[in-house]
């Protein structure tokens, strides 16, 4: 079985590449890659078909929230994720090891593997190593990720190394399991094709930490490696640093996954660091809350000064939303509270992501993204000035 990666070209003045990353029907999605998120096997407020007219082929669902609702039994019952929610696209499953963090006050931590009291009924589950993986085989994911231990941060440096080293130890488990569990699984599901694993660097802000991390990790037979435990509440510097320092040095033939990044600028960033995978629910929760992005910044759709604003979310937008509605409309629907301005603004934002991403792309390939990205990533930053 080859890689599930390959590389088309490398920028000259950065870390960035172009490439292509191989689903296991065989098609190949080109990098750097953002998945919009279907936590539950949903983009909300969208459909489908929305989601392919935006011309995503590959999202993201997370395992923890899958499994407490519809629960395995239901997947199992109608054939996996793909065709129990329509979905024709590839898929990369979450292993739950982000709800270690973010359910941190629902959780323990065992040698095993994680408990969890679900968010819905309070009901009890326990997630091994083993049952992670299969749940994910279970689902006919394309991409299944390794069960980790996500440190929420600020933390003490020993908690910070005492996670990371029962990630490791997960980690030389699972990439054992895997081969076989993969066959038996595959079996009982019919789809074709190779599902991949991904391996989850840890160790916080500590840089030492970090490379030990990708040290082990890169050790192991995964078909890729992501960096984990980041914008879980570290500094705008720390984070900038780790990222800066990890990107180049995870393997080079394989994809480099920066998980839960981020905001437009901080996928320019990203990118140039070396890094071609992302994930991030910034560009759909927003868009529920009033957002929307443009190149020159956000823009908050209830803003006054939109009452009477002909001009779409970005003048520079080639979206649908944006070559039919003014901002002024927009602005309307959301004061009445009507559930298309959260469609309408997901629609755009997941549109500008996509746009963006593609534009970096080109520079990649053109050889001159490092000169070009500095001056996006400045203008994108915070929110839209007067006047755009
Ligand atoms: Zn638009």
């Amino acid at each position: 079985v080859g890689g599930c990666w390959e590389l088309e070209a490398r920028d000259g003045a950065s870390e960035a590449r172009a490439g292509w990353l191989t689903t296991r029907d065989g098609t190949r999605i080109p990098t750097p890659l953002f998945q919009p998120v279907a936590t539950a096997g949903s983009l909300r407020t969208l459909d489908w078909r929305d989601v392919q007219a935006l011309g995503y082929k590959h999202v993201l669902m997370n395992t923890y929230h899958l499994v407490v609702r519809p629960g395995l039994d239901v997947i199992k019952q109608t054939g996996g994720v793909k065709s129990f929610t329509g979905w024709r696209g590839s898929i990369l499953t979450d292993s739950g090891g982000y709800q270690v963090y973010s359910l941190a006050a629902r959780r323990s931590i065992k040698p095993d593997g994680v408990r969890f009291i679900d968010h819905v009924e309070g009901q009890r589950w326990h997630f091994t190593l083993e049952s992670t993986l299969r749940a994910q085989l279970t689902f006919g994911s394309d991409f299944a990720m390794c069960l980790d231990v996500c440190t929420g941060l600020p933390a003490a440096r020993t908690r910070v190394r005492r996670d990371m080293e029962l990630t490791h130890a997960w980690a030389r488990e699972q990439a054992a399991l895997w081969p076989e569990i993969r066959e038996t699984a595959s079996i009982v599901h019919g789809d074709s094709g190779t599902p991949r694993l991904f391996g989850i660097i840890q160790g916080g802000v500590h840089d030492d930490l970090r490379r030990e991390s990708i040290e082990v990790l890169s050790s192991l037979s995964f078909d890729g490696l992501a960096v984990g435990g980041l914008a879980v509440g570290e500094g705008r510097e720390d984070f900038k640093r780790v990222a800066a320092l990890c990107g180049p040095l995870l393997p080079e033939g394989q994809v480099r996954y920066l998980m839960g990044i981020g905001e437009p600028a901080d996928l320019l960033f990203a990118i140039a660091q070396g890094y071609d995978l992302f994930d991030c629910v910034q560009p759909t929760r927003l868009a529920r809350h009033g957002y929307a992005y443009t190149r020159q910044g956000k823009l908050a759709i209830k803003h006054a000064r939109f009452t009477g604003d002909e001009r779409p979310l970005d003048p520079s937008c080639r979206c649908s939303v944006c070559r039919s509605h003014s901002r002024a409309y927009l602005r309307h629907l959301f004061l009445l509270k009507e559930h298309s301005y959260a469609k309408l603004l997901t629609l755009h934002n997941l549109y500008f992501y996509r746009n963006l991403l593609n534009r970096a792309r080109r520079r990649i390939v053109a050889g001159n993204y490092g000169k070009w990205w500095p001056r996006q990533y400045r203008a994108l930053q915070g929110m839209v000035p007067e006047g755009y």
